[in-house]
């Protein structure tokens, strides 16, 4: 049975016929690395899992792990799905491709396509992800797709302890072009990763901005509540009361001052500005816009005026 098909691919149910696939696919060693050894060593062996995992799945809940192929030859790159463990209340998303697929976003345009199927057709709310922590290319394809980090978890005393990440049955929708960001503070105290959507960067020369970098302005990108997490540090909050009275927080590090992000003074801020300065990434950040420049310092608005050296 089909399931989806999206620009390049073609999402259907396993059948026997895969089991030469499915060898291959559980034999990887980033298989093996990332979700485990199924024990999977001949044919006969993958046709029982086939029947025993995916096919069994469909019948007993209607849905399971489908077989990915690419458009128009068939020919098979990866798994992608939903699955009801006996362990975990919510439905979880998997994903595996062939790593000669890796690094052309098939594995987005599928997952993608499956969520999509599990909302629309299948009528899921909240959908998770397990992932072995180390696992950071499935991480940030999973905040690409509006999961985020929950908790970690532990099936049984003895295993491994897995991240359980999570989507909202309604996540904001990110942009393809979208970007996992990775920032810090100067000193490395506090650190924080984040999903945005590079063309939001904007320059602000408000006076504020001036004033809280010491410079001449500052270069932000938004990035909402549910696609930015904290890894290390708890910045200080600084307050700061507009003449309009809503009031700005804008956070730092204690140990360095660093400017790590500004957000609204409420209970449940929906973005954070994050300071593009610090983020690994700030190469690829040009500004799309520049704001406030009713404020703005003439010299700092064409420096490319200005003499250049190479070094001080
Ligand atoms: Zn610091
Ligand atoms: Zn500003």
């Amino acid at each position: 049975m089909d399931i989806a098909e999206t620009a390049r691919l073609r999402l259907r149910w396993f059948n026997a016929d895969d089991s030469e696939f499915i060898l291959d696919l559980l034999n990887e060693p980033s298989w093996i690395r990332f979700i485990g050894d199924k024990g999977v060593k001949t044919l006969d062996d993958a046709r029982r899992y086939i029947q025993d995992g995916p096919i069994a799945m469909y019948s007993r809940v209607g849905f399971g792990l489908y077989a990915v192929e690419l458009k128009p030859d068939g020919q098979l790159i990866g798994m992608c799905g939903l699955i009801k463990r006996d362990t975990l209340e919510d439905v979880d998303l998997g994903f595996a491709l062939l790593p000669k697929f890796w690094r052309s976003g098939y594995a987005f345009e599928a997952a993608t396509a499956v969520m999509s199927y599990g909302r629309k057709v299948l009528g899921l709310g909240r959908v998770v992800a397990i992932l072995s922590p180390d696992n950071d290319r499935s991480s940030k394809l999973l905040e690409k797709l509006g999961f985020r980090f929950e908790r970690a978890v532990r099936f049984q005393p003895t295993h491994e302890e897995l991240h359980l990440y999570a989507a909202a049955a309604r996540p904001r929708v990110m942009p393809e072009d979208s970007m996992t960001v990775e920032g810090s503070c100067h000193c490395g105290k506090v650190t924080y990763r984040a999903e945005i959507d590079p063309a939001k960067t904007s320059l602000c020369n408000c006076t504020d901005c001036q004033m809280l970098t010491g410079s001449a302005f500052r270069v932000s990108v938004p990035a909402a509540k549910e696609h930015f997490r904290l890894i290390s540090g708890q910045p200080r909050t600084y307050i700061k009361t507009a003449d309009s009275g809503a009031q700005r927080i804008h956070a730092f590090c204690t140990d360095c001052g660093t400017p790590i992000y500004a957000c609204a003074n409420i209970d449940d801020p929906p973005t954070y500005s994050l300071r593009v300065g610090c983020l690994k990434q700030r190469a690829r950040l040009a500004p799309k816009k520049r704001i406030w420049c009713k404020s703005a310092l003439e010299w700092a608005q064409n420096i490319s005026a200005i003499p250049a050296v190479d070094e001080q």
